[in-house]
């Protein structure tokens, strides 16, 4: 699984950085993702990272 954050719409909530810090970190107030590949541990607070950003920025592939 992989995950990345889409710059464009990520408002900076910070949001991800609380439910998954294992994967997303706050770098000038737009959060972007430690890894590109998902470790195995970490899927399920990702994707519910996904689900729970407000704007729609977290991508999973
Ligand atoms: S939850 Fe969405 S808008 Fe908020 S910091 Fe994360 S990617 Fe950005």
């Amino acid at each position: 699984m992989k995950v990345r954050v889409d710059e464009d719409l990520c408002v900076g909530c910070g949001l991800c950085v609380n439910t998954c810090p294992d994967i997303f970190v706050m770098k000038d107030d737009k959060a972007i993702t430690k890894v590109s590949v998902v470790p195995a541990a970490s899927e399920e607070s990702a994707k519910q990272s996904k689900d729970e950003c407000p704007v729609e920025a977290i991508i999973i592939d």
